[in-house]
């Protein structure tokens, strides 16, 4: 027997997930919203599995990590204190012909690559030095000379005819107040970092916490992304997982290292292969990093980041206390061995984590599509499953009995019945049982359980599993037990 994997493309998993009830467009009957999307019976679940891993991984594993569930709208002056107002910008520009908007930054980096692929990095790499420099000084009409010099084209129109490059600034405002005199300014946060700075003083205090301590927090963040593309991977409306690790001043490099590992362990715990998982280092650091890493996943269309890493020094917690006039303060009672007294009041610093759940989410998607074409001998058969992580599945057991009639309905129903306070379990009997094995391996649940007239004799079934299609006979009563063992998180929580 000889099996061949297929390669993905973006478009296949794109129409898998909405064909299974994974992800659907955002009110698709009104034609969609761009970029922004729709969790459906089997997403969520999938979903829910990932951030309770995540929470777990955090919360569980951490004696020093605690949660918090932070409100999206905040006092408008966050924004001010954390630079978002001034500063969280894409710099965009508009082909006058095609009438299409592109991120400045984003058509250099293209052409950079495209001259790296070609066998000249030298040359990319010159372009994204200088691109940075232009950038960084606020020189946008240099940043247009450079994409006219550069001969870049839009790719609909095929003309070199731009606008000059703006500034976006990319957080979406609304109003508070009932009446439009009274109304002010709020806006949808676009991360969920910040909610965690302002409450640092509430929880240290309430929950007693000694540094180095973590807040992690779950939550939607808004962006008005000027490009939306590529699926779930770039969203306006979209869920970050954060963790913001406070510690004593010079020793975040020591921290970014840890972090930076125990996260990439998370990723491959999940399922996500090594040589399938890089660190990008920032040569180039925010204003605030003194140290950033990007954990990237290579999706059909390259590897792209999931998941930030960032040594963000003393920065936010320091503007928070100058633009709220509150001390941002920690108290170390240790005694520094240098001085031989307290190391006292100080401002901590902060090593972040931050990892979008929709991205993992497109992560765990991509690496579970398999395609493969199984050929034996002249019988050659293809076959589409998901090859979940058995903790990440939404589906973790279907019961089906081979046929209905002979008491055989009522006894799979009697063992589903019994599962589902475990785990997920569906019991299903219409059409022949090879067609249901196969609704089950199209939404990646792992376990199939077969009710057959032998059942009646011996009180044991058929267990197929999902990735190898071998089956065992088990006996009822084992049922339970072995299949709660191999879905739970805790196969996740120990690889970490
Ligand atoms: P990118 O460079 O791709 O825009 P970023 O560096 O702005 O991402 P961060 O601000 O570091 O992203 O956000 C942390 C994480 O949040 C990212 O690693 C990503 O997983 C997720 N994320 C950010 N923007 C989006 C978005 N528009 N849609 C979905 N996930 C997002």
């Amino acid at each position: 027997m000889n099996i061949q994997t297929h390669e993905n493309t973006l478009q296949d998993i794109i129409g898998h997930a909405k064909e299974y009830g994974f992800v659907f467009p955002s009110s698709e009957i009104y034609d969609g919203l761009q970029a922004v999307y729709d969790y459906g019976q089997n997403g969520v679940e999938l979903k829910n599995n990932l951030k309770n891993a995540w929470w777990k991984a955090m919360t569980q594993l951490n004696d020093n990590i605690v949660g918090i569930d932070s409100s999206i709208f905040m006092h408008p002056t966050t924004w001010e204190a954390s630079g978002h107002v001034d500063g969280f910008n894409d710099p965009m520009i508009d082909n006058k012909d095609s009438k299409k908007r592109y991120r400045a930054d984003q058509l250099l980096e293209a052409k950079a690559e495209e001259y790296t692929l070609s066998g000249d990095k030298e040359k990319g790499d010159a372009l994204l030095q200088e691109m940075g420099r232009l950038l960084g000084a606020e020189e946008l009409e240099a940043v247009r000379e450079l994409i006219i010099s550069e001969g870049i084209k839009c790719p609909v129109s095929g003309t070199s005819n731009w606008t000059e490059v703006r500034q976006f600034n990319l957080m979406f405002s609304t109003q508070v107040g009932s009446v439009a005199e009274d109304s002010s300014t709020i806006y949808l946060r676009p991360e969920t970092a910040q909610g965690i700075f302002v409450n640092f003083l509430n929880v240290q205090k309430t929950g007693r916490m000694k540094i180095p301590f973590g807040i992690s927090q779950i939550g939607k963040a808004f962006r008005n992304e000027i490009v939306a593309r590529q699926f779930i991977f770039r969203m306006r409306e979209f869920e970050q997982m954060e963790m913001q690790f406070f510690v004593r001043p010079g020793t975040q490099a020591e921290w970014y290292e840890k972090w930076r590992d125990t996260r990439l362990k998370f990723h491959k715990a999940i399922g996500l292969p090594a040589d399938k998982l890089n660190f990008h280092v920032h040569e180039k650091l925010a204003h605030y990093a003194d140290a950033a890493v990007d954990i990237e996943y290579q999706f059909p269309f390259g590897f792209r980041e999931i998941e930030g890493i960032h040594s963000r020094t003393d920065f936010d917690l320091r503007r928070h206390q100058e633009f709220s006039k509150k001390k941002m303060q920690y108290f170390d009672p240790e005694v520094n061995p240098e001085t031989g007294k307290p190391f006292g009041n100080y401002v901590p610093y902060v090593v972040e984590t931050s990892v979008g759940a929709d991205r993992l989410f497109l992560a765990a998607f991509s690496q579970a599509f398999t395609k493969e074409t199984i050929t034996d001998g002249d019988n050659v058969k293809e076959r589409t499953y998901l090859k979940f992580h058995p903790a990440l599945a939404p589906i973790k057991a279907a019961v089906l009995p081979l046929v209905k009639k002979d008491g055989l309905a009522e006894i799979a129903q009697e063992i589903a019945d019994s599962l589902k306070s475990s785990f997920r379990t569906v019991y299903d009997d219409s059409a022949a049982i090879g067609k249901r094995y196969t609704r089950q391996d199209l939404i990646g649940t792992p376990f199939c359980i077969a009710v057959d007239f032998e059942t009646k004799e011996d009180n044991c079934v058929t267990i197929r599993h999902r990735d190898t299609t071998e089956q065992e006979r088990v006996p009822i009563s084992e049922l339970k037990e072995r299949i709660s063992k191999a879905v739970a998180v805790e196969r996740i929580l120990e690889e970490i």
